[in-house]
């Protein structure tokens, strides 16, 4: 743009060199030379100035709009992927050697939760993966914990300020499935449903315990449905996934959802009941929690509890993976070492 006074031209030459503007940005508008225009403006006589202050603010607006084209400039560079594993902008002779992916395997409770699963399948259940954070109905309420109930100690867990829960059992799916399986029982077909999943307690980590691991819970509802089913569905499992018979036996427990309430435990698929390391010279092993579905739960469901029962167990999978592969400290599941996870490719 031309400036008819030389004073205003002769900055404006200088200002507008897309150079400065790079350098300056919005910082320009206050430069000294510019100062000097305004205060030349202040004695100015009357008959010029009007005229004066106009391309004062002219030249202003010039540079506003500079200003405003390079920053559009900026905002239209080429986007990078922030996840590639190496700096695209540098040349590919630079970039790390990458691991091809037969390198790799599977984590080994992955590739066992399929074996499980599988299993499972074959007896007729359906599978549905539990919620990773989920409310205190599903994780407490549902399943017959009333708010300040003692039992709700024994599930230390983590929660969000929202009152959120990282759940602390894969049970917190019983309601859902229950909800959901009442048509299936309207239609004469059992609910049968296998529910794996990740879960969290805080928990003083050592060998046998971890703050994060996998479950597995199994809930069957139809009528006349007795201990005697939960023990040798639970068996045939157990039978088929070590490879070799088993003794199950129960011992009473207490949990707030079922009634009566069990602990399994199994006779040692290593030493026979010989007693060895794994089982602790004892001959059996405690896996985890089962018993009969509380009506109550049955009834928050929508069920009617004096037409169908049902059970319920949840079992650790890490600590049935570690008993199947002999691994001594469940903290290797997590670690990430590499000579721990290549021993299961
Ligand atoms: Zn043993």
């Amino acid at each position: 743009m031309n400036y008819k006074f030389p004073q205003i031209q002769e900055v404006a030459s200088r200002l507008t060199d897309p150079e400065i503007i790079k350098h300056q940005g919005k910082t320009i508008l206050r430069s000294p030379e510019l100062g000097k225009l305004f205060a030349h403006l202040k004695e100015m006589d009357s008959k010029d100035r009007a005229e004066f202050g106009q391309e004062i603010n002219q030249l202003k607006t010039e540079l506003l709009n500079m200003i405003d084209n390079q920053e559009d400039e900026l905002t239209v560079l080429d986007p990078i992927d922030v996840t590639a594993p190496v700096d695209i902008n540098v040349s590919s002779e630079k970039h790390p050697k990458l691991l091809s992916s037969s390198n790799g395997s599977r984590h080994p409770l992955m590739t066992e939760m399929d074996n499980i699963l599988d299993i499972f399948y074959r007896m007729g259940f359906s599978s549905l993966e539990s919620r990773q954070i989920d409310d205190d109905f599903h994780m407490f309420e549902s399943l017959n914990f009333p708010k300040g109930h003692p039992a709700r100690d024994d599930y230390d867990t983590f929660m969000t300020t929202e009152g959120l829960i990282a759940p602390a059992h894969t049970s917190t799916m019983q309601n859902r499935v229950l909800i959901e399986g009442k048509k299936l029982l309207d239609s004469n077909l059992p609910i049968a449903t296998v529910l794996p999943g990740r879960v969290f307690r805080n928990e003083d980590v050592d060998a046998r315990h971890g703050h994060t691991f996998y479950q597995i819970e199994g809930i069957y509802v139809d009528k006349g449905i007795n201990t005697g089913n939960l023990i040798s569905t639970f068996k045939t499992f157990l039978e088929e996934y070590y490879k070799q018979d088993m003794e199950i036996i129960l011992q009473p427990f207490y949990f707030p959802f079922t009634e009566p309430s069990f602990e399994f435990v199994l006779s040692c698929p290593f030493c026979q009941k010989q007693g060895c390391n794994v089982c602790s010279y004892s001959g059996w092993i405690e896996l985890g929690g089962c018993g009969m579905i509380h009506p109550k739960v049955l009834k928050m469901a929508g069920i009617e509890s004096d037409i169908y029962t049902g059970f319920a167990w949840g079992f650790g999978v890490d600590r049935l993976v570690m008993m199947k592969h002999g691994i001594e400290d469940i903290r290797h599941f997590m670690a990430g070492k590499l000579e721990f996870l290549r021993q299961f490719s």
